[in-house]
């Protein structure tokens, strides 16, 4: 497979760096600041204070999911959201919301089942599934074809 590069945004100073993906778990720094850039590898607790800050500062694809602890749908699709997070680091950045711990983000985004996903590009909502996808592999899917995986 080819080295392709990834765009991520610097906590820090807010550049936009491109960074090879071969290059993304050996701690890449900021080209303006230096601060070590942080690639997310696997799903992140979403906070509902700094929730707004992580969706507008990914420039690529977000996944939001929305799960319960006793959800047994969440925990039949939960490995392959990690597996998600992981394969697409750098490109695909994934945040859980736990809607029992999290009422706030719960109600905002008027959530009534899970999981519920709902995924951002650059910041825009492009698709929003509210309850389990018919097969979990589904879920693969729409995000592989809105990244426009092969393309890169
Ligand atoms: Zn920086």
């Amino acid at each position: 497979m080819s080295d392709t590069s990834v765009i991520v945004r610097c906590k820090n100073c807010l550049t936009l760096n491109r960074v090879l993906q071969s290059r993304l778990r050996s701690k890449p720094v900021c080209g303006n600041c230096k601060t070590v850039i942080e690639v997310p590898q696997e799903p992140l607790w979403a906070k509902a204070e700094s929730f707004d800050r992580e969706v507008a500062y990914w420039p690529e694809t977000l996944l939001i999911f929305f799960t319960a602890s006793l959800c047994l749908h969440c925990k039949i699709i939960d490995p392959l959201v990690r597996d998600l997070a992981l394969k697409r680091t750098g490109k695909l950045k994934v945040m859980k919301v736990d809607v029992e711990a999290d009422e706030y983000l719960a109600r905002r985004f008027a959530v009534t089942k899970t999981p519920t996903f709902i995924v951002y590009r650059n910041a825009v909502e492009v698709i929003r599934v509210d309850g389990a996808p018919k097969d979990k592999t589904d879920l693969v899917t729409w995000i592989d074809n809105l990244m426009g995986y092969t393309s890169y």
